[in-house]
Order: structure tokens, then sequence, then C-alpha cells
């Protein structure tokens, strides 16, 4: 006795995301999309990776099933698990298996995040098999012709001693994403805040030191998620410095010679 797989629509987006274009990355995604290519999205974090990926699924009008990725997760929070309820045990499909049943486009965030144990859950379904076999209930699903994996990779973490195994990366097409460029993400940020071209124009020129200073005290520059953070808060007519100090200091860096060196970035624009 198992639950029906929840219904194909309610993982359907609706409305169009918002979606600067940066290069032809919609044509070679859609090109490996027909191809029912895995595809691997590499680049920092908050660059636009998952905003990418919302907008190719309602543009392609497939279900999205999105799994945020981190190191407790086990292969059964993927693939699925048998639950005990007043009834008995009823079987649960994970995400995976929803996804290969019903044809999402299933995206796997942060995937390094997950051991590795874990990861090999995926390979069936990289591959010519396209299926994901569930082990403990004696089924072998063979996936929906529409589903499609992918998942998002940051090359920043292969310094902290993460990384994905050969055997994993090389069952997918990748394509890189970075910051946009100046004039992509100036209109980015001033259409999801509401601050006008000029203030998003500083910002983004902040956060272009800031970035100059990966690798040497930062881990990672600023990204545009957080560039839009201080945007909303400047809309909402918190003063410049503090809403920056807020989005675009303190989540970065403990460093208190780190922070003063941002804040006087910072403070040169505002
Ligand atoms: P990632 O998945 O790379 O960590 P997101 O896709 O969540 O990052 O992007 C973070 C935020 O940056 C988005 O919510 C959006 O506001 C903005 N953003 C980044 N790139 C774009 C883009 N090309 N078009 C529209 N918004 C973008």
């Amino acid at each position: 006795m198992f639950d029906k797989p929840a219904g194909h629509d309610q993982y359907l987006v609706k409305d169009e995301p918002y979606y600067e274009l940066v290069g032809d990355e919609v044509a070679l995604y859609e090109a490996a999309y027909s191809a029912r290519m895995p595809m691997m999205l590499k680049g920092p974090t908050g660059c636009g990776k998952s905003r990418f990926v919302e907008y190719m699924v309602w543009k392609l009008k497939r279900p999205l099933i999105t799994v945020a990725c981190n190191e407790d997760m086990t292969a059964s929070d993927l693939v699925g698990r048998f639950l005990l309820d007043k009834d008995g045990t009823k079987w649960q499909d994970g995400p995976l298996a929803t996804s290969a049943r019903i044809g999402a486009i299933c995206y796997l965030d942060e995937v390094v995040e997950a051991r590795q144990d874990t990861t090999v859950a995926i390979h069936p379904l990289t591959d010519h098999r396209r299926t994901l076999p569930l082990d403990k209930k004696g089924e072998l699903i063979e996936a929906h012709p529409d589903f499609q994996l992918v998942i998002s990779y940051n090359p920043g973490y292969q310094s902290m001693m993460k990384d994905l195994k050969q055997s994993t990366k090389q069952r997918f097409g990748a394509m890189d994403f970075d910051y946009p460029t100046e004039q992509t993400e100036v209109s980015i940020v001033s259409k999801e805040s509401g601050v006008d071209a000029d203030t998003a124009g500083k910002l983004v020129q902040i956060a272009h030191r800031a970035r100059n200073l990966k690798g040497h005290g930062l881990d990672e520059g600023i990204s545009t998620r957080l560039l839009v953070y201080a945007g909303q808060l400047i809309s909402k007519g918190v003063n410049p410095e503090a809403a920056c100090t807020m989005t675009m200091v303190t989540p970065l860096t403990d460093d208190p010679d780190m922070r003063d060196t941002l804040n006087a970035a910072v403070q040169t624009f505002f």
C-alpha cells in the first residue's frame, strides 16, 4: 500500500519568473533538456542559478521539485522510505522518486553539501538506465520521459574539502554561472528591490570592490541576492549605510579588519 504520487500540476511554476538573460544560457539549456541531459549549474551562491531553473521550468511548462541539500541528508530522504502510522507501514516517495514518476525537473540545490553515499542515489537516473531502484520497497521506477535532473554546484566549496566524485560529475553537462555584468546586475537589483538605477549602481560598485577581496580574506564575494536585500531595505526607508552594513558586511565576515574594509567601501558610495 502506498500513496499515489502527488499531481503534476501542483509543482508547475504558474507565473513567469523575472529572469534577466545573461548570455545564451536559455538556448543551451533547452537543447540539453531536449536530450534529457542531466545538468550541473556551476557558480557562486546567489548569482541566479535557482532563478534560472525556475524560469526554464516555467518556459518548458514542466513541474519543478527542488531539494535543498545538506550533509545530514540520506539516500532515503531523496528516494523515499516506509513510514509507520496507525494502520501499519506505508511507503512515502521521496522527491527524486516523485520527480521520476511525474516527469518533473528535479533540482538538487548545493548538491556538494550532501554526503557521497547520498549522492550515488542519483547515479541510475543519470545514465542510459534512467531508472530509480526503490530497494526497500522492491520496485524499479522507470523515469517518465519528461524527467530531468539538475544540480547546482559552487566551485568555491572545493577549497573546503567538499567535492563531487568524478563518477558523479561525469554524468552531467555543465554550465558556468557568475555574477551578472554591471549593467545587467544594476537592472536586476533595481527591478527586484525597487531602488532607482543610481542607487542600484552604487550597490553594484560596492559589490565589485568586495568581490576583489575573494581569496584575500573573504571566502566568497557579495552575491546578487545580498544586493537585492540591501536595495529592499533602502526601499523601506532604511538609511543606505545601515542597510549595506546589515546585508553586505555583517553576513559575510566576523573579522573586524575585513568589516572595516567593507564598511569603508560602503562609505565611499553612501
Ligand atoms: P543561486 O541559486 O545562484 O544561489 P538565486 O537564483 O537564488 O541564486 O539568485 C539570488 C537572487 O538574485 C534572485 O532571487 C534574484 O533576485 C537575483 N538574480 C540573480 N541573477 C538574476 C537574473 N539573471 N535575473 C533576475 N534575477 C536575478
